[in-house]
């Protein structure tokens, strides 16, 4: 069921942290009452806030916590707040995961969807070595979910190596393309760390448009994405 339009500028349950930022930010995640089958987690680069936005959206809507579903709107918070895609440090977290592949090389990155990858980021000095990579990792480790949605943005696809079945419900439910990587490695990656312990990872990136037009076509996927437990 969902609340009443009037209700729904407040998250009307309570988060609990798993964990500080590297500035001392809570890291916040709103739980599911029993066991979570699925993580949803948004805003782990922080020039992505529409993912944060989408996200919170969603969970506002809810009349009570979904059953089936971890929920983090903020998992890099002092990017968000700072509009950085790295966290306070510089760190580009979603290469700071301790995968095989890892490399201590800096992260190009392209400041618009069509220029060249010129920005430099440090993918940290070890594997893990923020605060923020280390408790989202302890998170999924005691959630033990069975899939991982990973919001992004502004690339407009489903990405599933698998093409599991959450994703293939995504990709009918947003109608954006599913692919099996967004055409460039990515080392040290949430996808990779997961995808080397046999965990199910989607990653959803909204596609470019405004925050209303992404507030219309994918605040409803989420919500039943929360709620409907489509695994
Ligand atoms: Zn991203």
């Amino acid at each position: 069921m969902l609340r009443p339009s009037a209700e729904q500028g407040t998250i009307p349950f309570q988060p609990t942290p798993y964990g500080h930022s590297r500035v001392g930010r809570p890291l916040e995640v709103w739980r599911s009452p029993r066991h979570a089958e699925l993580l949803v987690f948004a805003g782990i680069h922080g020039d992505e806030p529409e993912t944060t936005g989408v996200l919170s959206k969603a969970l506002r809507r809810l009349a009570a916590p979904p059953e089936a579903c971890a929920v983090v709107l903020a998992a890099n918070p002092d990017g968000l707040v700072r509009g950085t895609r790295a966290n306070a440090r510089g760190v580009e977290l979603n290469r700071n995961f301790p995968t095989r592949d890892w490399k201590p090389d800096p992260v190009a990155h392209r400041a618009t969807l069509d220029g060249p990858r010129e920005v430099l980021l440090s993918p940290g000095e070890a594997p893990a070595s923020e605060p923020e990579t280390r408790a989202l990792i302890a998170l999924v480790e005691e959630l033990e979910p069975e899939t991982v949605v990973a919001l992004h943005a502004p690339l407009g696809c489903i990405d599933d190596p698998k093409h599991g079945a959450v994703a293939q419900w995504l990709a009918e439910a947003t109608g954006l393309p599913l692919v099996e990587d967004v055409g460039y490695p990515t080392p040290g990656s949430f996808g990779t760390w997961a995808a080397e312990r046999d965990l199910a990872v989607v990653t959803y990136e909204l596609p470019l448009a405004s925050p209303d037009e992404l507030a219309r076509t994918h605040v409803p996927v989420l919500v039943d994405l929360l709620t409907r437990s489509p695994l």
